[in-house]
């Protein structure tokens, strides 16, 4: 039986930052791994996604060609599709392509301007939306309605944990109360002042973004509900890490440093009874 796939990609979360947040939601759903992504900025890394590679392990005394093998064939257990082989995704590699083609749906909603639909990235969805606010998980889990047996890849970036870690929509009735976070971060200065940031303010930025990990935990259970009965494969991972005054660099993009690489992972089944 195919399964929907849940592809959630928290923008920016550092695997550091997402060790430390309490995610009991997380934790129930699989092991979080630290892995590495192929970019460290937003569009690129999203584009690998869709090429249908997740971030890599760095793996020693192996072809990269053997890597890439591997890691397609993982789409067999992710999809429900029995046998699955590099050449299934060629010569376009796209993974929204290939699950077109065995019946999946395609839908992504994204956070980030950046990845609007009037790029490349939104070839082979039947919907890609941009949300209208950067930091809405609760409002993209409306707009969320799995159908029984329509297998769909739900390809969504989450911008909380992205700069300025502010979480909205955390007063609606229907959602858990997220203590401690609410409001923006109003007293950090703007990316394009020039201003550079204290030590203490790059602790609060970073303990500002655990919060957003923690308060999109605390929301995973209201998405996963939806899923309820249905054979579904959750992954969880980051587009790229955030340097918080490591080196001398602040954020991501094009910064050289293993933080900025270092990426969350995590995937598995929700049950089906
Ligand atoms: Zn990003």
């Amino acid at each position: 039986m195919l399964k929907n796939i849940l592809l959630i990609i928290m923008d920016s979360a550092r695997y550091d930052v997402v060790a430390a947040a309490k995610t009991p939601n997380m934790d129930q759903l699989g092991t979080l791994e630290r892995r590495w992504s192929y970019s460290s900025w937003t569009f690129p890394a999203h584009h690998v996604f869709l090429m249908g590679l997740m971030p890599h392990k760095s793996p020693t005394r192996i072809h990269a060609s053997n890597v890439y093998r591997q890691e397609y064939s993982q789409w067999q257990q992710r999809t429900g599709i029995k046998e699955i082989n590099f050449s299934d995704f060629t010569p376009q590699l796209s993974l929204p392509l290939f699950l077109q083609k065995r019946g999946f749906r395609n839908e992504a909603l994204v956070s980030m301007p950046v990845l609007n639909p009037a790029t490349n990235l939104n070839q082979y969805f039947h919907r890609y939306l941009l949300m209208e606010k950067h930091n809405d998980f609760s409002g993209m889990i409306e707009m969320i309605h799995p159908v029984p047996g329509q297998p769909t890849f739900y390809f969504l970036n989450l911008g909380e944990t992205h700069y300025p870690y502010s979480i909205q929509g955390a007063d609606e009735e229907d959602m858990p109360h997220l203590h401690g976070v609410h409001g923006t971060l109003k007293h950090f200065p703007e990316p394009e002042s020039g201003e550079w940031f204290s030590d203490d303010q790059f602790q609060s930025m970073k303990q500002a973004q655990q919060r957003a990990v923690a308060a999109i935990d605390q929301y995973l259970p209201v998405l996963l509900h939806k899923f309820k009965g249905l054979p579904t494969h959750v992954i969880i991972t980051a587009d790229h890490g955030e340097l918080f005054g490591e080196g001398g660099c602040f954020g991501h993009g094009p910064i050289q440093h293993p933080k900025v690489f270092e990426v969350p992972f995590l995937e598995g089944e929700l049950p089906t009874e």
